[in-house]
């Protein structure tokens, strides 16, 4: 088959790691031809064209299967104003793709245990085998609710009754469609979905169950559970090894999924996808794939940074955009057979519980990643 995937690699360390998840995905997959399209967005696309998201960025992203991109923003804009910060791209690109669901992975890599900062029996707890391991997929709301209903401010600025508000509303049809793409994700794993929310508090909340309730029925080879986000984020650190699916809000995911990729160790290894609904005369749900992690000034131009959480990225593409399940696969068993080899950036380095560690750079990371696929 033939796939066009829209490359916006961005600023910092964003193109060194996107590089290598083109290649990944070009071996893994090479009964298939891809065609890239490399797209300015981000703080680079302010210097040449004077503007975040150019139009002509977002437009032929729109037409592309996918959209694989590296990460945006740096020193250098920050002092500019909101609507011109290369962060902003972000949210157009979410926007204008119309992705909705944000799927995040949070797993522990046997070979990095050492990373997490939770003690063996608190892994052990409540994980359905007693393994010392997690293995989660928290799907958030990604385009409604707080981030973007209305907002202000009121009274007399610098007095006693100023004030702020922003609002949290959630139609039936924002929630019903995020949830059945969690529920799909549900039966292709350990088949336990958890819907987290705060409905001992919020009418939304409420509403959200009320809906979640009647999807269900949909999807009953899955359990539905729900617990309040207090407690979900108490659960995550007490016993993260109870949890396969979870859904939930923009908000509430927004924090949660931050607190789960801390006990995976290190920012560099986690992928995201970001995933709408097909548009009429498409073959592919609209979706935008790319590691979780920023441009990482700090290291940029370095050799430094961890590609994986591209490489991962780029098999989450193949897996939910192209349905090429055996080659995403492929994908991540390299990538364990190159921890498993040892090798290890600079932020996994200090973590491994293994001996004869090889300390790589990007490049070298990379590499090895390539010659896994070709074994
Ligand atoms: P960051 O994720 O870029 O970096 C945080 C820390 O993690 C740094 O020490 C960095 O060196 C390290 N790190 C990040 N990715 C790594 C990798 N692949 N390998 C090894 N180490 C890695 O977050 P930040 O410093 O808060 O933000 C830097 C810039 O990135 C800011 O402009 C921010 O707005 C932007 N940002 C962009 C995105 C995105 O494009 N999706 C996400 C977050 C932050």
């Amino acid at each position: 088959m033939e796939f066009n995937i829209a490359v916006i690699a961005g600023d910092g360390i964003g193109p060194e790691v996107t590089s290598w998840a083109v290649k990944a995905v070009e071996k893994a997959a090479a009964a298939h031809r891809f065609r890239w399209t490399e797209l300015q967005a981000g703080g680079c696309a302010i210097d040449t064209a004077g503007e975040p998201l150019p139009a002509a960025t977002l437009e032929t992203a729109k037409a592309c299967d996918a959209v694989l991109l590296g990460a945006v923003g740096g020193p250098k804009w920050e002092t500019l104003p909101g609507h011109l910060r290369p962060e902003r791209a972000l949210l157009g690109l979410r926007a204008g793709l119309g992705v909705f669901a944000n799927l995040r992975p949070a797993t522990l890599f046997p070979e990095l245990k050492d990373a997490c900062p939770l003690k063996d029996e608190t892994l052990k707890a409540a994980h359905p085998a007693g393994e010392d391991s997690f293995d989660m997929l928290i799907v958030r709301e990604l385009t409604g609710g707080i981030y973007f209903g209305e907002h202000g401010r009121g009274g007399v600025e610098g007095a006693e009754d100023a004030y702020a508000y922003d609002t949290e509303k959630y139609s039936r049809f924002e929630i019903e469609r995020v949830l059945r793409f969690a529920y799909l994700a549900a039966q292709k794993r350990r088949r336990t979905l958890c819907m987290v929310d705060k409905a001992n508090v919020l009418e939304s909340s409420r509403f959200w169950r009320e809906v979640t309730a009647k999807i269900a029925v949909e999807y009953p080879a899955v359990e539905t559970s729900y617990m309040y986000v207090d407690n979900a984020a108490m659960q995550l650190i007490r016993a993260p090894g109870q949890f396969d699916v979870i859904v939930t809000s923009n908000l509430f995911g927004d924090i949660l999924s931050d607190a789960a990729s801390a006990l995976s160790g290190s920012i560099g290894m986690l992928a995201s996808a970001s995933l709408g609904a097909k548009a009429a005369g498409r073959n592919y749900p609209a979706g935008m794939y790319e590691p979780i992690h920023g441009s990482a000034p700090d290291i940029a131009g370095k050799d430094q940074a961890n590609p994986l959480a591209a490489i991962l990225s780029g098999a989450m593409m193949l897996r939910y955009s192209f349905g090429l399940e055996t080659e995403a696969a492929k994908i991540e068993r390299a990538v364990s057979a190159v921890l498993k080899a040892g090798y290890r950036t600079r932020d996994i380095a200090g973590h491994s519980s293994l001996g004869g560690i090889k300390l790589a750079g990007t490049r070298e990371m990379g590499e090895a990643v390539l010659a896994a696929l070709a074994g």
